[in-house]
């Protein structure tokens, strides 16, 4: 029998919960040699979502809740939940989301390539559900620049992720305190598969992921992979040099022969256009530097503020 771990970040979702842990398990009844258990995090929710946990993990001696003392963010949660896993005596860990947008019927392909030898299997978008138009063309922006950047393909990527056990632990080697869980294990490397998945729509709730999140996480997902923005820094100094020499030159020379004009439309292009790059380098020097504040803090990802009682299995 092979342990699984099945971490699910929780937030505000009291009722939906139940109903997820009831489509994963009837999912997993698929997979023969497999001993699930749950590892549900709830990430500080304000409505009814600790309850429930308590309840299912009352009912049930395979499911363990773990509340964090606040609203951390799904990164946090699943950190909460993947250093859970890694203390349990699990052989591989499944990570996915509670609103049942990633498909339980996955799950038996999942662990059956897992049981070939995979030991990442990712979850991979074959359509993305419904989404606002401008959504999707920013989320494949985003991938698109970071996948260019970093030299990880990101398209279509998700949180819903089976990874064995060594993989969990070499992640946990991984220091960053802001987290970028997708990046991490596409960085982390070994043996990958990939499960094909619709995007199921949401049943409960709505995305408690606001606009400015998305964006922190993008700015974070970014500046934690890649430091290229730094170096187009330098392109662009580069690039402007190109242009100040011959232009330097030139009007020098004017001066010298005593033709110089009075050239104000260009001195205040030039001012305007230098001003902007100068800000926006700034910019970009400025979330590197509050990345290496963050991470200087070395805060710890998330706190617990309880857990549901341990169990021994079978009592
Ligand atoms: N989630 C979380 N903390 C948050 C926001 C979301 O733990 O602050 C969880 C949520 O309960 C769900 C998963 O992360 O299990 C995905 O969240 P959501 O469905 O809101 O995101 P989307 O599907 O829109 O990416
Ligand atoms: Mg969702």
């Amino acid at each position: 029998m092979a342990e699984l771990s099945v971490v699910i970040p929780v937030f505000n979702e009291a009722e939906q919960i139940g109903a997820t842990l009831s489509a994963v398990r009837e999912a997993l009844r698929a997979c023969d040699d497999v001993n699930a258990a749950f590892v549900l995090v709830d990430d500080g929710s304000s409505d009814r979502t600790w309850d429930a946990i308590s309840g299912l993990a009352a009912n049930a001696a395979d499911v363990r809740g773990i509340r964090l003392s606040r609203n951390f963010g799904k990164e946090a949660a699943l950190c909460a939940g993947l250093d859970a896993a890694r203390a349990s005596d699990a052989d591989a860990c499944l990570v996915m989301d509670a609103d049942l947008q990633h498909p339980p019927e996955c799950i038996p392909r999942m662990v059956a390539l897992w049981r070939e030898g995979c030991d990442v299997v990712e979850g991979v978008k074959a359509s993305r559900g419904r989404e606002r138009l401008l959504y999707r063309w920013l989320a494949r922006a985003f991938y698109g620049v970071i996948g260019r950047l970093s030299g990880f393909d990101f398209d279509d990527v998700s949180d819903y992720k089976l990874l064995d056990m060594k993989v969990v632990r070499a992640w946990g080697k991984m220091g960053e305190s802001r987290t970028f869980f997708r990046g991490m294990t596409a960085w982390l490397g070994y043996r990958r598969a990939a499960v094909p998945f619709d995007v199921a729509e949401r049943k409960t709730g709505r995305s408690g992921w606001s606009a400015f999140q998305l964006l922190r996480l993008a700015m974070d997902a970014i500046s934690s992979f890649t430091s290229a923005p730094l170096h187009f820094v330098t392109i662009l100094g580069l690039l402007l040099l190109a242009f100040a020499v011959p232009l330097g030159v030139q009007t020098l020379y004017n001066k010298l022969a005593g033709i110089a004009v009075d050239g104000f439309t260009t001195v205040i292009l030039l001012l305007l256009l230098i001003g902007s790059t100068v800000m926006i380098s700034l910019g970009i020097i400025g979330v590197y530097i509050a990345r290496i504040f963050d991470e200087v803090k070395h805060r710890p990802r998330y706190l617990v503020q309880e857990t549901t009682p341990a169990r021994g299995q079978g009592d």
